[in-house]
């Protein structure tokens, strides 16, 4: 069976691809010229199924698509759905803004957590949803040159590190994405029985 993933990462597709292939899914990227639909939900939930309900319109597969971000909560759950446009710029922009606004937190309360939901459409129409969540801390300086986004600032107490200092690999297995796919393939595997 075929799905479309709603987003043109290749990362993404790659990591997908490699867990769904189990369950004799293929999939495939969303086309170049695919409509992008304005991602203007409240929470995770709500933008993963705008992005799935859009590539399924659009291809007529069944689709697959994920909204993630980084949830402080000091600020409040900021950056939430906003965390790619938390400022303009790049990573390091976002990131020092994010340690600006938590300058005069203290080191007891800079509890955080990444969430990822997934929403997938399937070939009646019905939808599977999941969320995987990795809770940490956001430590006052960038530490490690790994990963992306704001992974550098993002501590976790059982290994002793950030996320950015964490092998590829074991980051995939305890990050709220690698947990949410867990729950997809779960999920997939029952319904496609
Ligand atoms: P997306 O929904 O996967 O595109 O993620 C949205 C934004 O959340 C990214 O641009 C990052 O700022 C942040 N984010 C999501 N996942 C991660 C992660 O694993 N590490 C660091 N930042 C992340």
């Amino acid at each position: 069976m075929r799905f479309v993933l709603a987003s043109h990462n290749k990362k993404k597709l790659s990591e997908m691809s490699a867990i769904l292939e189990g369950l004799g899914i293929e999939v495939v990227p969303l086309p170049d010229d695919a409509p992008e639909p304005e991602e203007d939900g409240k929470t995770f939930e709500d933008n993963a199924r705008i992005k799935a309900l859009a590539a399924h319109a659009c291809t007529g597969l069944p689709a697959i698509a994920d909204d993630s971000g980084l949830e402080v909560d000091a600020l409040g759950g900021a950056p939430g759905v906003y965390s790619a446009r938390y400022c303009p710029g790049t990573d390091e922009d976002r990131n020092r803004l994010l340690l600006e606004n938590m300058q005069d937190v203290d080191e007891c309360e800079r509890q955080a957590r990444f969430v990822c939901a997934i929403c997938c459409v399937l070939p009646d129409g019905q939808e599977i949803h999941v969320r995987g969540e990795c809770e940490g801390e956001i430590l006052t300086s960038l530490h490690g040159k790994g990963g992306f986004g704001y992974d550098p600032l993002f501590y976790v107490r059982e290994y002793d590190c950030t996320f950015a200092e964490l092998p590829q690999e074991t980051k995939n297995q305890i990050s709220h994405r690698g947990r949410a796919l867990k729950k997809l393939v779960n999920a997939l595997g029952k319904r496609l029985k």
